[in-house]
């Protein structure tokens, strides 16, 4: 038996007339003749001829959609069209049978929906091998961005000990029995008694450990898992997600936008050259996709076009205040159309506004930056307005905010004041203060959701559909 070799490089193959194995699963066997064989390594099948003449019949009736199979032959040119090579099989060995009449994923069109119920099956198709495919190398490209420029990966705890900002969306970790829960004398949970002796929860953000590290190493990177148990069933949360954060010291505001940027265009480009049939194939399932759709909802571009717009074209970059004008004279504004109306500068902008900026009025991803410090975190370094804070976001076309960051507070009056304002612990963050005690120097840095960046480069429409498991409200099965 020649050595197994992988349907990609077989496609791809410049030689023909040569003997070849291929192992993969049956995506569909049709006319007892030619099986479309699928091994994961491309969107693209290669075809099996069989000589079902010459073959058992019983072979033959295991040959069935999502069975694993073995095939020895000749690759040869081929004959039909829509492939230019196929196999003639001399050998076909059947690994392992399926059940034609259970199997759920039958070569036609599932919709997303059940294919998230089946999510253990769900990478057999079409779209989520080329989704996985396209993830996979966004991780990669985004090491590449980093290693390239002298960061350090730094591995932040997943368990910690506060919910820093106090946003409350923490889950708890504990090991205590939950029917037993020790109480004090006054009858609140023990936390002494807990596996760590404090209440500890799953990180919601490994920032401020990056800044420790950032202290010393100059440049760093996060790229971990993330957890928020935010009760928000959009299309653009998680329950657990994988969150980059560079840490950059010497780092002022622009220097910080510049690298969300670069890193942003870098990775994309990555997998356009990379991924560029698994791109294609989603640009086809977009537009398709966007055939159902009322006329004016359409998008003007298509995938393809707009990973090109992007690499092509500056962010637009404004301050919130600036972005607060647009809205208020927006015709949506105008005319009643937002459900988070615009009445004045001060509140947090609804992912409505932010895409009515991205989509409509710039036609571009938008780096806000600016924001009042009373809707942004304390850590964020306070503008000499008194009023404003040195963050930004990055807004992208159909996902909102991809990137959340700022240039952050150095100077400890002013920290330990905002801290005090806001009514955050100094005492439990007193190690991330010691950093504004020892050598503190201006720096900053951003946390860039993973998935949000898988959906923008997919196409797709939901979170849950670009990473394998998705974990959200009422849900944690495989
Ligand atoms: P949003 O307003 O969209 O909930 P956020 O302000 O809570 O975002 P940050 O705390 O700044 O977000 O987190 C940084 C980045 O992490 C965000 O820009 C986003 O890309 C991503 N992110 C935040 N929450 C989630 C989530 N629940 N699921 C997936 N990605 C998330
Ligand atoms: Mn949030």
């Amino acid at each position: 038996m020649s050595q197994r070799l992988k349907i990609k490089a077989l496609l791809q193959s410049q030689q023909t007339e040569i003997d070849v194995t291929v192992k993969g699963w049956v995506r569909a066997f049709r006319s007892n003749r030619f099986i479309a064989l699928n091994d994961g390594s491309t969107n693209n099948n290669i075809q099996i001829v069989v000589d079902f003449e010459n073959t058992d019949a019983t072979l033959l009736k295991r040959i069935t959609t999502g069975a694993a199979i073995s095939v020895t032959g000749k690759l040869i040119a081929s004959q039909g069209k829509g492939q230019t090579v196929e196999v003639i099989a001399a050998d076909i060995e059947i690994l392992g049978d399926s059940d034609p009449e259970k199997y759920p994923i039958q070569p036609k069109k599932h919709s997303l929906e059940f294919l998230r119920e089946n999510a253990h099956l769900r990478f057999r198709t079409n779209t989520f091998g080329a989704i996985f495919r396209v993830r996979n190398t966004l991780a990669f490209a985004v090491h590449q961005f980093f290693q390239e420029r002298g960061f350090v990966y730094l591995h932040t705890p997943v368990i910690t000990q506060s919910d820093a900002e106090g946003a409350g969306e923490a889950f708890h970790v504990t090991n205590f029995d939950l029917n037993n829960v020790p109480k004090t004398d006054t009858g609140e949970v023990d936390f002494k008694q807990d596996f760590f002796g404090t209440a500890t929860n799953l990180t919601v953000s490994g920032q401020l450990e990056g800044e420790l590290g950032a202290m010393a190493l100059s440049d760093v990177y996060t790229f971990g898992p993330t957890f928020r148990a935010e009760n928000s069933n959009t299309t653009r949360h998680l329950a657990e997600f994988w969150m980059i954060e560079p840490e950059v010291a010497f780092n002022n505001l622009t220097d910080n936008m510049d690298l969300a940027e670069d890193m942003l265009k870098y990775v994309i480009k990555y997998a356009l050259d990379k991924n560029a049939d698994d791109i294609e194939f989603l640009t086809q399932r977009l537009t398709e996709e966007e055939k159902q759709k009322p006329q004016n909802e359409r998008s003007d571009m298509s995938l393809l076009e707009k990973l090109q717009f992007c690499l092509t074209h500056d962010f637009e970059r404004l301050t919130y205040t600036e972005a607060i004008e647009i809205l208020k004279e927006s015709t949506p504004n105008k005319k009643k159309k937002f459900v988070y109306p615009i009445e004045g500068w001060g509140t947090d902008l609804q992912s409505e506004h932010e895409r009515y900026l991205v989509e409509k009025h710039f036609k571009k991803p938008v780096i806000l930056t600016d924001y009042p410090k009373e809707i942004k975190a304390f850590y964020m370094r306070q503008n000499d307005d008194g009023k404003t804070v040195g963050a930004m976001d990055i807004l992208f076309p159909g996902i909102g905010e991809i990137i959340g960051g700022s240039q952050r507070e150095e100077r400890l009056d002013k920290l330990e004041q905002r801290m005090d304002e806001m009514g955050i612990p100094k005492d439990e963050l007193w190690w991330y203060l010691d950093t504004r005690r020892f050598g503190t120097c201006p720096h900053a840095g951003f946390g860039l959701g993973f998935e949000r960046l898988v959906l923008f480069v997919t196409g797709m429409g939901n979170i849950r559909d670009v990473i394998p498991f998705p974990r959200f409200p009422k849900n944690a099965e495989f």
